[in-house]
């Protein structure tokens, strides 16, 4: 089974997050704001994902922490 990054968007805080649907599904539905803990997270079109993800893997090579497979 091929692991999905998912994107969300936190309504309370307005940021946004990327999780894999591996973490997703082990969390049992309580997903929470890794910023601000509040539960009031959207999820966004996996098109939108696949772009974020992209993002944050440019983000985290610039600060030295790749985890690219
Ligand atoms: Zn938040």
């Amino acid at each position: 089974m091929l692991s999905i990054y998912t994107s969300y968007n936190c309504s309370k805080c307005s940021k946004e997050f990327v999780l894999l649907s591996d973490d997703v599904e082990s969390m049992k539905g309580y997903l929470v704001c890794p910023f601000c803990s509040s539960q009031r997270i959207t999820k966004q079109k996996i098109t939108d994902s696949l772009k974020e993800c992209m993002g944050h893997r440019k983000y985290k090579k610039e600060n030295g922490v790749t985890k690219q497979k």
